[in-house]
């Protein structure tokens, strides 16, 4: 069985031993820095029509939300005229079964994928085995996290956790379960590796009949579906098979092709730091003898229209996925990806897998709290969701949830306190005279807060004070 985000440790757990892992922080140190360079130069050279731009996208999607039923419906009608056949999943498992009975029915037991967000969130790899199909990764880093057992770390770049070294043994010791072996003298120079993976590839693309793929964008007046990639892959799992099964989330709607004209802008900048994208490949329903002649779009729910109906936390929706919050993010320098459990880590995954998920499970509940709020990941991205916001949002719901109460007393004091001049001045004068007694540490749930920290030295005045008394004096 392919490995499982499920039943991981919650954050703040997982964080303490990720960090305690030099060369994975050396590791992503490194590459979050390299690509951050990168999306900062080809950014800058757009001068203000970056912030022209990221507007856009902002609105594009903002108003593709807000009519997400009429724009669905368009989608449903476009694919279907174009030849395709369209189906409704309301959540994972719904997406599980309708793939697998697809696949079923070409009398198939090995599918080809192109690199999805999509169909990890709902380890359809996993249904897909237990069900006798045996899904190949073809994206060069899901391939390398699908031969080691591992878990995807990056949006972007799934294997950024692991040094060139790591790789080069993953593929001696793996590639040959899976098919073509990796050469006997592999070095880890990128260019024997790349090669050892070409080779590997290449016979699965040749045999395979079925595809899998995501869309980072469906067109909704053409039907058309865009997939964006930077080595080919995905393009051979496009056109080659007889049958190609796309699952795509609900919210990766544009309505028109000048409306996918901007993303074409924001997305490559933001991802991979690149003016354009190296392969885009796009496809409308079914083209007598060119490309697959069986194209099924599976399109997700799974939580989505929830998401949909939180006025604040809606704004995750309109994620492209173009990991630029990843890079940037303080938290996820020192954490990587696998501390938040999710598909979905870094700034986005803190708010989108705790909406999609609900907030039930410890782990989901700490994720709001895995960040500093420091509004970078806000900063950089380029439809200006506002993360902290959300963030700040879904810690509200979670303090508000049973099982906080020491958490809501004490809010409630500090607003009699801070709601009170009286109150305010006389907490200050008896801290002021307690003075150097106040422990460094406190007790109970604060002790949380100081184990961290250094409570302040406590002034034997306020400011208040002090301000009043020279008045008087004057
Ligand atoms: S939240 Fe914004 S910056 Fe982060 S992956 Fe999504 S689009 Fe990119």
């Amino acid at each position: 069985m392919s490995a499982t985000f499920l039943g991981l440790p919650p954050f703040p757990e997982a964080a303490r031993e990720a960090v305690g892992d030099s060369q994975t922080r050396h590791n992503l140190h490194k590459a979050t820095h390299t690509i951050r360079g990168k999306r900062d130069a080809v950014v800058g050279e757009l001068g203000d029509d970056w912030q022209r731009l990221r507007s856009a996208g902002e609105q594009v999607k903002t108003h593709t939300l807000r009519h997400l039923d009429h724009y669905l419906e368009q989608l449903e009608e476009s694919v279907r005229r174009a030849g395709g056949t369209v189906h409704w999943a309301a959540d994972a498992a719904e997406a599980n079964e309708i793939v697998t009975r697809l696949v079923r029915e070409t009398g198939e037991q090995e599918v080809v994928k192109v690199k999805s967000m999509a169909t990890q969130e709902i380890e359809l790899n996993n249904a897909l085995e237990a069900a006798g199909i045996t899904a190949y990764e073809t994206d060069l880093a899901e391939l390398i996290v699908q031969l080691g057992e591992d878990l995807p770390s990056h949006i972007l770049v799934p294997a950024i956790h692991l040094a060139r070294s790591q790789i080069r043994e993953i593929f001696l010791d793996q590639m040959s379960e899976w098919g073509v072996p990796a050469p006997p003298g592999l070095t880890d120079d990128p260019k024997a590796l790349a090669e050892a993976a070409r080779v590997h590839l290449r016979e699965l693309f040749l045999r395979a009949k079925v595809a899998v793929s995501g869309a980072n964008f469906a067109v909704a007046d053409s039907g058309t579906l865009v997939v964006l990639e930077s080595e080919g892959n995905g393009r051979m799992c496009l056109t080659l098979p007889e049958t190609l099964i796309s699952v795509v989330g609900i919210e990766k709607i544009v309505p028109t092709w000048s409306d996918l004209e901007v993303f074409m802008q924001l997305l490559p900048r933001s991802s991979t730091g690149e003016r354009m994208n190296p392969y885009t490949s796009t496809w409308t329903g079914v083209t007598p003898g060119d490309g697959p002649q069986n194209f099924h779009l599976v399109l997700l729910d799974n939580g989505r229209t929830d998401v949909l109906a939180d006025t604040v936390g809606r704004q995750a929706l309109r994620c492209i996925r173009c990991s630029a919050c990843l890079n940037i993010c303080p938290v996820y320098e020192r954490t990587g990806g696998h501390a938040y459990g999710s598909v979905y880590p870094g700034p986005i995954g803190a708010i989108l897998t705790p909406q999609l998920q609900g907030m039930s499970s410890e782990a989901d509940r700490t994720l709001p709290y895995a960040s500093s709020l420091c509004g970078a990941c806000y900063d950089v991205c380029p439809v200006a969701i506002d993360i902290p916001e959300v963030l700040v949002h879904l810690r509200e719901q979670v303090a508000s949830s049973p099982g906080h109460l020491g958490e809501k007393a004490v809010m409630a004091g500090a607003d009699a306190v801070f709601g009170s001049p009286k109150a305010l001045d006389a907490v200050q004068r008896a801290a002021g005279l307690a003075g150097g007694n106040v422990p460094r540490h406190l007790p109970g749930m604060a002790g949380k807060w100081t184990d961290t920290r250094d409570v302040p030295d406590v002034p034997g005045e306020s400011f208040r004070r002090w301000w009043n008394e020279r008045e008087e004096e004057r």
